[in-house]
């Protein structure tokens, strides 16, 4: 695998910014990697690596870019939770290992660093020499990953019988013996403008 410093520079080139996410989200990475037994998550081991993510911020870039793993690639889900931790599991053995990022980091960090004179440059350099117990909880954890939810040819492709919408990867609804869109089972996201053109069976 390649340096911390490497793989800093390539989450920055793929986030836009060097932050304190980055930081936090490749430290996290290398060391659950490390603990589940991947050596080459973008190489030999690529197909082995699976990522859930429960939060939508800098971190989660950097673990990407890490990992490999990505949402097209169906190896790395995002579970909207809001907390900054991620699981990661090697598929092949079952070991899998959730990290959070402890918020008492922010604190030790101002222990670090006095040289630097910026309250948010001094965190970040911080974060990147700190140990890892002051950065992390890692905890060893079971999970089960449906099927639906794994990488490969979606197991199902099915119609919604009332928009017309095919869904794939076993995400359709049943409601009162009808086949439904999430969409059209109540979670629509949005205000269609105009009229609705409904399938004409
Ligand atoms: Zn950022
Ligand atoms: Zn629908």
């Amino acid at each position: 695998m390649e340096t911390f410093e490497q793989l800093l520079a390539e989450s920055t080139r793929i986030h836009g910014h060097i932050c304190a996410g980055q930081v936090i989200g490749v430290r996290m990475a290398m060391i659950a990697l490390e603990r589940i037994g991947i050596a080459d998550p973008k190489g030999a081991d690529r197909k082995k690596l699976y990522v859930l993510v429960e939060i939508d911020r800098c971190a989660t870039d950097a673990i990407q870019s890490v990992t490999g793993c990505s949402l097209g690639k169906r190896s790395l889900r995002w579970l909207d939770f809001g907390v900054m931790a991620a699981t990661f599991v090697n598929l092949e053995t079952g070991r899998a290992v959730r990290g959070v990022a402890r918020e008492e980091a922010r604190a030790l960090s101002e222990g670090y660093c006095p040289d630097v004179v910026d309250k948010y440059q001094r965190q970040l350099e911080a974060y990147k020499v700190m140990p890892e117990e002051e950065l992390f909880v890692f905890q060893e954890v079971e999970i089960e990953i449906p099927a639906c939810d794994l990488p490969g040819r979606p197991l199902r492709r099915v119609r919604c019988e009332l928009c017309g919408d095919w869904v794939q990867d076993c995400r359709e609804r049943e409601r009162n013996g009808r086949i439904l869109c999430r969409a059209c089972d109540g979670e629509r996201y949005y205000q269609p403008i105009g009229e609705a053109t409904p399938v004409s069976s």
